[in-house]
């Protein structure tokens, strides 16, 4: 497995790093982030994340369910909790696992793993923060 590079909203990043969408803004001006503008002003986040397994439509809902807050990392290193798509319960995701009705079946990679990747991938420039 190799990384695919991803691109993210500040609003992502933030998610990712449980900080305010300001602070995400100010570590992408202060080069925390790798982050450019585009052209309309906005910042484009790049991520190295493993997400070259997934679907792009799992990358997608992945992406959707950090930028509303859906899935937070716990005390224990590596474990996210994520709310399910309809908000009646939590599962508990790893990088390889996920307690969801799809990730219980095995090979089918749901987009919570997802989710962590993406996430993961997001820590190294907080740790640099
Ligand atoms: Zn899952």
């Amino acid at each position: 497995m190799s990384g695919a590079t991803i691109q993210v909203t500040t609003r992502e990043a933030a998610a990712a790093h449980g900080v305010s969408l300001r602070t995400a803004q100010r570590w992408a001006a202060q080069g925390k982030l790798n982050a450019v503008k585009d052209t309309s002003g906005r910042w484009i986040i790049t991520l190295t994340a493993d997400v070259t397994d997934f679907k792009p439509a799992a990358i997608d809902k992945a992406r959707e369910l950090i930028e509303q807050g859906g899935i937070l990392p716990t005390r224990r290193p590596g474990i996210y909790t994520a709310v399910s798509s309809d908000g009646t319960t939590t599962y508990l995701v790893h990088r390889s696992a996920c307690s969801c009705p799809a990730g219980a079946r095995g090979r089918f990679r749901c987009y919570h793993r997802a989710a962590v990747a993406i996430l993961q991938a997001a820590s190294p420039a907080r740790r640099a923060a």
